[in-house]
C-alpha cells in the first residue's frame, strides 16, 4: 500500500488535521518527528525519529527508513519543515520543489534577493550582521524600516522602527531573540537580522496550491485590523477578500510571479503581500500551507478541508475541486495581550453564543506561561465563524473575542 511521510515539528498545531485527513485517505502515514516516540520500535513504521536540524542526517534518515517502507509522498506540515521534505524528497527521486527553491522561500533575505534580481516589487532592504554596531547600522538605512530574523514566523522579532534610536532598540531585542534560541538556527541565519523599508498598504494573504508551475488560487483573505506597527499581531482573517476584483487579480499575478521567481512549482504556498496605489507588493511567500488552526476555517466542496487538498496532491491522486465554499468565512487568531501564567478564560459559552461563530478553540492549557509578540509565537486560540458578508463574519469574531476575558497573572 503507498505510504506518506508527513514531518510534524512537536510545536505544530496542525497534528491532528493532517493525520484525520490522511485517515480518508486510502494510504498509510508514518509521523516523522524530531522526539522519539517511546514505542516507535514497535510502531510498524507508524513513526521514525527524524533529525530537523541537521538536514543531511534527517535526509539520510528518511532514506533509510525508506528502505523498509517504501514513500509516495512527503509533505511538510510547518515550516520548519519545508526544507527536510524538498532535500528528502529529491533523495528519493519523489516529486518535489528544489531544495534551492525552497530555501529561498524560507531565508527572509535569500527571498528579497530572488525577487529583486527577477525585477519584482520589492522594498529596499539590507542585511545587518549581530557583530556589527546598531547605532553605525541605523544611520545607514532610511525610515521607517522593518527589523526582522532570517528564518522566524508568527512574525516572531519583526519590529518596525521609525528612527535609528528605534533601530537600535530593536536590534537588541531581536538579537536577544536569536541568542536565546541560541544553537536551534545554524550560524547563518541566527547571526543576521534583515532590514527592510516599511510597505504601507492594507495587507493580504493568499492561500494557494501549485501544480506542475500553475498557481491555483484557494482562497484571499484581507485582514482587517491595521497592521501598521511596532509588532505585527496576526489577528482577524476573513475570506473572500472585499477589495475590488481587479486588484484581487493584481494580487494572483504578483504571487504567481514570485513563485516563478523562486522557482516553486509544486504543493501549498502562503502568500502575504501589501496593497497600496503602487499596487500588490509581496511580503512573503512560505512554501507551506496557512499557520495555526486557521485551516478550518476554510472548505472544498462537500466536507473537503485544505490537508486533504494537500495530501491528495502530493500523492498525485485525483483532485475534485479547488473551489472554496462560497459563503464568506473568517478566522481569528487570538492574540495573548501580556505576558504571565494563563489563569482562567471567561466567557467561552457566551463568545461560541455569537450568531455565526462555529468554534471558540483555546490552545493554551490553563497554567501555562504566555509570552506576547515579538519574543511570543503562539495564540491564546483561534475563533471560527461564517456569515452572509464578509462584514458579518469581521463583526462576529470581534463580537465574540469581546465576550472572552483572559486572566493572566504575571
Ligand atoms: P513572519 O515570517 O514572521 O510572518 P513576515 O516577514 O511575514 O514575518 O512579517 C510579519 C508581518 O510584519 C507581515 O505580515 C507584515 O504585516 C509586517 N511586515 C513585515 N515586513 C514588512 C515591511 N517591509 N513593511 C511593512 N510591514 C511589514
Ligand atoms: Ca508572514
Amino acid at each position: 500500500m503507498d505510504r506518506l511521510l508527513l514531518l510534524i515539528p512537536t510545536t505544530s498545531y496542525r497534528v491532528s488535521d493532517f493525520l484525520e485527513a490522511a485517515d480518508r485517505l486510502d494510504v498509510e502515514v508514518t509521523v516523522g518527528s524530531d522526539q522519539r516516540q517511546v514505542l516507535e520500535k514497535y510502531s510498524q513504521g507508524r513513526t521514525v525519529t527524524l533529525d530537523f536540524r541537521n538536514l543531511d542526517r534527517g535526509t539520510k534518515q528518511v532514506v533509510d527508513f525508506a528502505r523498509r517502507f517504501t514513500l509516495r509522498a512527503i509533505v511538510a506540515t510547518d515550516e520548519e519543515t519545508t526544507v527536510l521534505a524538498a532535500k528528502a524528497s529529491k533523495a528519493l527521486g519523489l516529486p518535489h520543489n528544489s531544495p534551492a527553491s525552497v530555501e529561498s522561500a524560507t531565508n527572509k533575505h535569500r527571498f528579497r534577493v530572488a525577487l529583486a534580481e527577477a525585477g519584482l516589487p520589492s522594498p529596499e532592504f539590507t542585511l545587518v550582521s549581530l557583530d556589527d554596531n546598531p547605532a553605525e547600522a541605523a544611520r545607514r538605512v532610511d525610515y521607517p524600516c522593518v527589523l526582522k530574523p532570517l528564518t522566524l514566523s508568527a512574525s516572531r522579532g519583526v519590529i518596525r522602527a521609525d528612527d535609528p534610536a528605534a533601530f537600535v532598540a530593536s536590534f537588541h531585542r531581536i538579537a536577544k531573540i536569536l541568542r536565546t534560541r541560541g544553537s536551534e538556527s545554524p550560524a547563518e541565519v541566527g547571526q543576521h537580522l534583515l532590514v527592510e523599508a516599511y510597505i504601507p498598504g492594507t495587507e493580504v494573504a493568499l492561500e494557494g496550491l501549485l501544480t506542475r508551475g500553475r498557481l491555483n488560487v484557494l482562497a484571499l483573505f484581507d485582514k482587517p485590523d491595521p497592521l501598521e506597527g511596532p509588532f505585527f499581531e496576526e489577528t482577524i482573517y476573513v475570506t473572500p477578500s472585499r477589495l475590488p476584483e481587479e486588484i484581487q487579480g493584481a494580487v494572483a499575478a504578483a504571487t504567481a510571479r514570485a513563485v516563478h521567481a523562486l522557482g516553486l512549482h509544486e504543493g501549498p504556498i502562503h502568500a502575504e503581500l501589501r496593497v497600496n496605489e503602487d499596487g500588490p507588493v509581496i511580503v512573503e511567500v512560505a512554501a507551506r500551507s496557512i499557520g495555526g488552526l486557521c485551516s478550518r476555517v476554510l472548505r472544498f466542496g462537500v466536507g473537503v478541508r485544505l490537508e486533504d487538498l494537500i495530501l491528495q496532491h502530493a500523492l498525485g491522486l485525483p483532485i475534485e475541486s479547488l473551489e472554496r465554499e462560497a459563503r464568506p468565512a473568517g478566522v481569528m487568531m487570538i492574540p495573548i495581550p501580556r505576558a504571565g501564567r494563563l489563569q482562567h478564560v471567561h466567557g467561552l459559552q457566551r463568545a461560541r453564543k455569537v450568531p455565526g461563530v462555529e468554534d471558540v478553540t483555546i490552545t493554551i492549557p490553563l497554567g501555562q506561561e504566555v509570552i506576547p509578540l515579538p519574543e511570543g509565537n503562539k495564540y491564546l486560540g483561534f475563533i471560527f465563524a461564517r456569515g452572509e458578508a464578509p462584514e458579518a463574519v469581521e463583526s462576529a469574531l470581534r463580537e465574540a473575542h469581546s465576550r472572552l476575558e483572559f486572566v493572566i497573572e504575571p
